[in-house]
């Protein structure tokens, strides 16, 4: 893509995660430059947990050349299981169906693994870590980046801020609100230990009153666990682990086993919001991919998935269109409302959740349970969404 000057434009992401790798990766794969600046120091391990790869992420992974890598430490799913505290099972899904015309199953993988395959993937002086922009500006139509010490970091001619859920991009060119808490806070860990073979497939997710707790394989010999928790503000206190123990501690096997297992430090706790607002195209190069283009809750696993969907359009429209600010035109309306109406989804199944009422949480077990099959899968592929938009996206 020429620039005004007839030079190739420079490309910079700012945020170097799920969303800013594979959008760098895609990029690089298809001959054009560009450069992520991660305010994270290299290898600093924060990634932590897990994430669940539905086929709609498989798919691009595997575009890019890394869904082999991506999942040698995972565990492949085939199985959703829907159980209510006391054990009993309300729903059993097989995925076969939703994988079949994706031609890629479901995964869960280490995240930490996820990011650092990316990464690898790169050409060399692609991702520049240690390096948190901190005050952005458009001057001379061109976008000047600063540290949080006023020193430039440099110059770009279009501008991704794949940053985040408190994307300073997103403030700084669509000054909206910032994200809104959820209710509830999540608490994730990834432990050493091995699930019945019975479960090798299978992701368990229980829902109790204002809580949930689910558990996959991970590996040959670890074990994903998740747990959301309705609490009342984002702001300390935050809840601790004896509030997880004390409140998940009498659920049923195997989840006090899987508690019992996880040393305290390794559980990481962290308050949920979203922002569910559409955002419009700008006159200048700027545009946002992943959580800083549309945060959504874990409830339908899907955040990073939606992340790696918009790299793989933003990339085929940057090699196609006439101008930086088309490319991203383009990338905005095949992406925007897609992932946002995914984020609603996950947005409605989160409140349905963590509602305050037990006679409110006892109501959405007895939905669940009196749901056929057919119906939960029917939602599952609303939500991952069809291989054609891929197709058409390529
Ligand atoms: C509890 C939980 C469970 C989840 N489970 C799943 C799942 O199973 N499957 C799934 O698909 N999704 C899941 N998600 C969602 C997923 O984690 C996110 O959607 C995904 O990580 C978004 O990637 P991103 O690159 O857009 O943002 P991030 O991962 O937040 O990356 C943004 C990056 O930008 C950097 N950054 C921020 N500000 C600046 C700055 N000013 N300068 C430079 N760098 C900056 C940050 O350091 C960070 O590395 C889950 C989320 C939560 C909270």
């Amino acid at each position: 893509m020429a620039g005004p000057s007839g030079t190739m434009e420079s490309l910079t992401i700012v945020g170097g995660g799920v969303a800013g790798l594979s959008l760098a990766l895609a990029l690089s794969q298809k001959g054009r430059k560009c450069t992520v600046l991660e305010a994270r120091p290299d290898g600093d391990g924060e990634h932590g947990a897990a994430l669940a790869m539905a086929p709609n992420a498989m798919a691009v992974l595997r575009r890019l050349g890394i869904a082999d890598d991506v999942t040698r430490e995972g565990s492949r799913i085939d199985w959703y299981r829907f159980m209510n505290p006391r054990g009993q099972t309300l729903a059993a899904i097989d995925l076969e169906p939703l994988s079949r015309p994706w031609g890629e199953h479901a995964w869960c993988v280490p995240r930490q693994h996820l990011i650092d395959t990316l990464s690898h993937h790169l050409p060399p002086s692609t991702l520049t870590t240690s390096c948190r922009v901190s005050q952005i500006a458009w001057q001379q139509g061109q976008f000047a980046l600063f540290n949080d010490h006023h020193a430039p970091l440099g110059w770009a001619s279009a501008l991704v801020g794949a940053d985040g859920a408190h994307s300073l991009v997103r403030q700084h060119f669509w000054g909206q609100r910032d994200a809104v808490y959820q209710g509830f806070f999540a608490i994730r860990a990834v432990i050493r230990y091995r699930l019945d073979n019975a479960l090798a497939h299978t992701v368990t997710q229980i829902w109790g009153a204002g809580s949930e707790f689910g558990f996959s394989p991970m590996g040959s010999d670890h074990t994903y666990w998740y747990a959301t928790l309705r609490w009342p503000q984002a702001t300390p206190p935050w809840p601790t682990v004896e509030h997880v123990l004390a409140h998940f501690g009498r659920w049923c096997h195997p989840v006090p086993l899987l508690l019992e297992q996880t040393p305290p430090a390794a559980m990481l706790i962290h308050p949920i919001f979203d922002r569910l607002e559409p955002w419009r195209s700008q006159p200048i190069p700027v545009t946002l991919v992943g959580d800083a283009a549309h945060l959504m809750t874990p409830n339908t696993g899907q955040g990073a998935c939606q992340a790696l969907l918009d790299s793989w359009a933003l990339a085929q429209s940057w090699t196609r269109a006439a101008t930086p600010v088309d490319a991203f035109q383009r990338y905005r309306s095949l992406r925007l409302s897609k992932a946002l109406t995914v984020a609603r989804i996950s947005h409605q199944l989160g409140r349905l959740i963590h509602q305050r009422s037990p006679a409110g949480s006892q109501l959405a077990l007895m939905l669940l349970a009196a749901m056929p099959p057919s119906a939960i899968r029917a939602a599952m592929k609303r939500v991952v969404g069809s291989p054609l938009s891929l197709h058409l996206e390529c």
